[in-house]
């Protein structure tokens, strides 16, 4: 069977104007739209290059410890490529989740009790057939997610200003390359963290990788404890501010969006969108932001109601 291309593994996604932002803001505030890609994020996109380019190598088989948007990442593109798919989480993994997992044909393991030891389990499976899938050190996934940032160049004129959450900072990484490869080197990235899973402001302070103690952020999927290595590298290329918003402010967001979008997204995804909707400084002179709008598979309707009632 041929290896399916990359284009059924991810989609071009819309760029919308935000209208109520936009007409209160006096500036252009575009919207990418990645959660409309198959696995419910922006992971599609790398997460999708990196295992057709494994295939290509030869495995039957991708490997992952990510119970989060990395993990349905590869269990879709593993689905679209014909390949098996291992999953292995810890125990603190909701039910609900590996059972996400399992509907999209993962096999999914259990295995310690928080991710490190399920993350040791993933890699000791690890064959000349079976790859191991990183949720987000890889230059293959920056290389597939900098596909956001060409279709940008297609689908409109320059940004001033572009949006992105970050949790290890694949997406940060991704942002950055795709930016430079469409001559956009000098466009600014704003890089958004939560407070309680501040991985990359640890990181720029020291001037070196920094191990967080722990995460206490309500954003689960940003709550990468140690970033990229690249994407500390990614900081000093590149004009990036990292900022920190609270938690409330991104699940005000999430409340906002989906009350004026009519879509759902995750806490790591309402961080960027509040650096909009609260006019963060960061955005000071820009007449033309992007938000990458990165999506997330964990949240419902009785999530967004939760967060009304929690922030107002
Ligand atoms: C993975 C993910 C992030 C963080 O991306 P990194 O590449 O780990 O920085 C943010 N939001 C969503 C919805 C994600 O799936």
């Amino acid at each position: 069977m041929p290896i399916p291309s990359t284009s059924s593994l991810y989609r071009v996604t819309p760029l919308i104007p935000h209208p109520v932002l936009s007409r209160a803001q006096g500036r252009d505030v575009q919207l990418k739209m990645e959660t409309l890609q198959p696995a419910g994020s922006f992971k599609s996109r790398g997460v999708g290059v990196h295992c057709q380019r494994v295939a290509a190598a030869g495995a039957r088989r991708l490997v992952t410890s990510s119970g989060g948007n990395a993990g349905m990442a590869v269990a879709v593109a593993g689905r679209t490529l014909g390949l098996a798919v291992t999953v292995v989480v810890p125990e603190s993994t909701a039910p609900a989740v590996r059972d996400k997992l399992r509907a999209e044909g993962a096999e999914v393991h259990v295995h310690g009790r928080v991710w490190i030891e399920a993350d040791a389990d993933a890699r000791g499976r690890v064959t000349a057939a079976a790859a191991y899938v990183h949720p987000f050190d890889h230059p293959d996934l920056w290389d597939g997610h900098a596909t956001l940032v060409d279709e940008l160049a297609q689908q409109g004129p320059r940004p001033d200003r572009v949006v992105v959450s970050v949790g290890g900072g694949g997406l940060l990484c991704g942002v950055v390359e795709g930016l430079r490869r469409n001559g956009w080197g000098d466009v600014g990235v704003v890089a958004v963290e939560t407070e309680g899973a501040t991985s990359l402001k640890a990181a720029v302070e020291a001037g070196q990788l920094v191990t967080l103690p722990a995460i206490t952020s309500v954003a689960k999927t940003l709550g990468a404890s140690r970033v990229a290595q690249a994407a500390l590298d990614c900081t000093r290329d590149h004009p990036v501010e990292v900022i920190t918003v609270s938690d409330a402010a991104a699940l005000r967001a999430c409340v906002r969006f989906a009350d004026e979008l009519r879509t759902l997204v995750e806490p790591s995804c309402g961080a960027s969108l509040a650096v909009a909707y609260d006019d963060h400084p960061a955005l000071a002179g820009a007449a033309r932001v992007v938000v990458v709008v990165c999506g997330g598979v964990a949240v419902s309707t009785a999530d967004i109601e939760a967060w009304r009632a929690s922030v107002g």
